[in-house]
């Protein structure tokens, strides 16, 4: 495919701020996200000394916040606050997308954030308020539809997880799959199963049932806490239906991702094969970062773009950068029991933006 002059902004950073979960309401602490418009938040804004005071007492024996009053004002393209529906987030973060893919471009679409920020509920969901994933399918088999007297269009999806630098399918498992690179195919994941649901409501429980196979360790810091990353990836392909000799094939593949918790390690009980776990979920963010990172200098200066570090910059490598179209979606929980993790996925998010 011919190469097309790389425009700005092709990375979208979104953050999304979750509704105070019970136990933070119970805990009475405060929120330290204030949204303050469509695209700006203050995060751990300033108060006054009295109540500052007063938040230092109601912590005394306690795992106290460290709560500071940075005051840090943060843009980003769009800021969600805990109101946002699940359709906001799709028609602002992922439908215009869709134009791309449809347009023969990869894309790519992650959640990030701390165990417990909203990841798996913004891009799954559930079966009463789906996700993203779900919405964007629809929309996709929508215009496809629409097409359907210039094109004829093919749609296969997968599912599968990078968890301890091993690759699973979601769908179909049965043990670790290779990830061979091909020249002209890009990322090979052998052995991955490929699915052509008839319909949503078909695609939701696939997506349901593939998710119930994440690996998961319900021993730790947090009872759903997952130390994998979830791939969902649609695969298109395009044809013109107009008779004549050359067809114009596309393809084009878009990649829906639900990171693991990017909490530090650290933070989690690390012995034994947990241990390595734990690194090996560093890597794959870690290196995520890294490219993220490169992409960004990348802008100013030739640099190298080290996809090579982890299972899952090596898979993504065709989805990152160049052409391809990147949406962000940073979740945040607004209680200052979660401070850190916030503060941190802030400043990633933040990062990114510079890509
Ligand atoms: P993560 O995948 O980042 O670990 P989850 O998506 O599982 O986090 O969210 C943690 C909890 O918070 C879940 O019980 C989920 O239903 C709830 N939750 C997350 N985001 C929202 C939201 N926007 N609205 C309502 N509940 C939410
Ligand atoms: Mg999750």
């Amino acid at each position: 495919m011919a190469a097309v002059k790389q425009e700005e902004g092709n990375v979208t950073v979104v953050v999304r701020v979750r509704p105070e979960s019970h136990r933070e309401q119970d805990g009475n602490h405060h929120t330290v996200v204030q949204v303050v418009d469509e695209q700006v938040l203050v995060f751990d804004p300033k108060e006054d000394t009295s109540e500052g005071v007063f938040a230092e007492v109601k912590f005394r024996g306690r795992a106290a916040p460290s709560r500071k009053n940075k005051d840090l004002k943060f843009v980003f393209d769009r800021v969600f606050d805990q109101s946002a529906t699940q359709e906001d987030l799709f028609e602002f973060a992922t439908k215009n997308i869709l134009e791309g893919v449809l347009n023969g471009y990869n894309c790519s679409v992650f959640a990030y954030g701390a165990t417990g920020a909203g990841k798996t509920h913004t891009m799954l969901g559930t079966a009463e308020q789906p996700g993203v994933m779900y919405f964007t399918m629809v929309e996709l088999y929508k215009r496809i539809e629409q097409l359907k007297d210039e094109k004829s269009c093919e749609v296969a999806v997968s599912y599968l997880e990078v968890y301890n630098e091993q690759i699973q399918d979601l769908l179909e498992p049965k043990g670790p799959l290779a990830l061979r690179e091909d020249p002209q195919k890009g990322a090979v994941i052998q052995r991955l199963s490929y699915h052509q649901p008839k319909s949503a409501a078909e695609l939701l429980e696939m997506l349901a049932s593939g998710n119930r196979n994440r690996t998961q360790h319900p021993t730790d810091a947090n009872a759903t806490s997952s130390r994998s990353h979830a791939v969902f990836q649609v695969h298109v392909k395009q044809q013109d239906r107009i008779a004549g000799l050359s067809k114009n094939l596309r393809m084009a593949k878009m990649c829906l991702i639900d990171l693991a918790g990017s909490e530090r390690a650290s933070a989690t009980k690390t012995c034994g094969s947990r241990f390595r776990e734990g690194a090996n979920i560093n890597r794959s963010l870690l290196a995520l970062g890294n490219v993220i990172n490169a992409l960004a200098d990348l802008k100013k200066k030739k640099a190298h773009i080290p996809y090579r570090d982890s299972k899952l910059t090596r898979l993504l490598k065709d989805s990152l950068g160049g052409n391809c179209q990147t949406v962000m979606i940073a979740a945040i929980s607004p209680s200052a029991m979660s401070y850190e993790d916030t503060y941190n996925t802030l400043k990633y998010a933040n990062r990114a933006k510079d890509i």
